[in-house]
């Protein structure tokens, strides 16, 4: 198991669409990968993560959500759709990709998605709240899409210097011990 080394804002792969995935092809390496992607995740304390945050082009992501009542909900969707949306959500969030930074996106407040899972079978999930803004915000990153550009023009300049600051710190981060050899 290791702790990945998570991609930040402004690195490539973040907006570029992933590559679907041939569960055939992955499944050897999946177990091991997936392990790596939960680890990551707790590591940093984050809700989710794209296979293209720790520099992939798979479409796959992981989602772990705490629960009051109950143990984490942890969910693995591979290849997945979106096939029917409701309702509207406008509340923070944040990215792994992007540490320090909150903002409003206004979302679907329930999705179901289509996709298989950790054992390639295929899985219908109906989700809402949190959960269906992490399935959101996670195949965003899938199809290279970075949650600020969800963010109307105006806003989206207004954060441009608090960008810049959190940017410099991240470099400093990765240079550091966010290095996987480091850990
Ligand atoms: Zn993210």
């Amino acid at each position: 198991m290791a702790i990945r080394r998570i991609c930040k804002y402004g690195e490539k792969i973040l907006e570029k669409r992933t590559r679907k995935v041939s569960f055939a092809d992955i499944k050897k390496d999946l177990p091991a990968l997936l392990e790596d992607m939960f680890e990551t995740m707790d590591a940093v304390g984050g809700v989710g993560l794209a296979a293209n945050q720790i520099g992939l082009d798979l479409r796959l992501a992981a989602i772990k959500i705490k629960r009051d009542d109950a143990e984490p909900l942890s969910i693995v969707i591979i290849n997945p759709e979106i096939v029917e949306k409701s309702g509207s959500l406008y509340e923070d969030e944040g990215c792994l990709s992007f540490p320090g930074l909150f903002a409003k996106i206004r979302r679907a407040a329930k999705v179901r998605v289509r996709a298989l899972n950790e054992k390639g079978l295929p899985i219908e999930i109906n989700a809402e709240g949190l959960f269906a803004k992490a399935l959101q915000h996670e195949m965003d990153h899938l199809d290279g899409v970075v949650f600020i550009s969800r963010l109307p023009l105006m806003s989206r300049l207004k954060l441009k210097p608090a960008l810049m600051k959190l940017k410099a710190r991240w470099k400093k981060i990765d240079e550091s011990k966010m290095k996987p050899e480091a850990l």
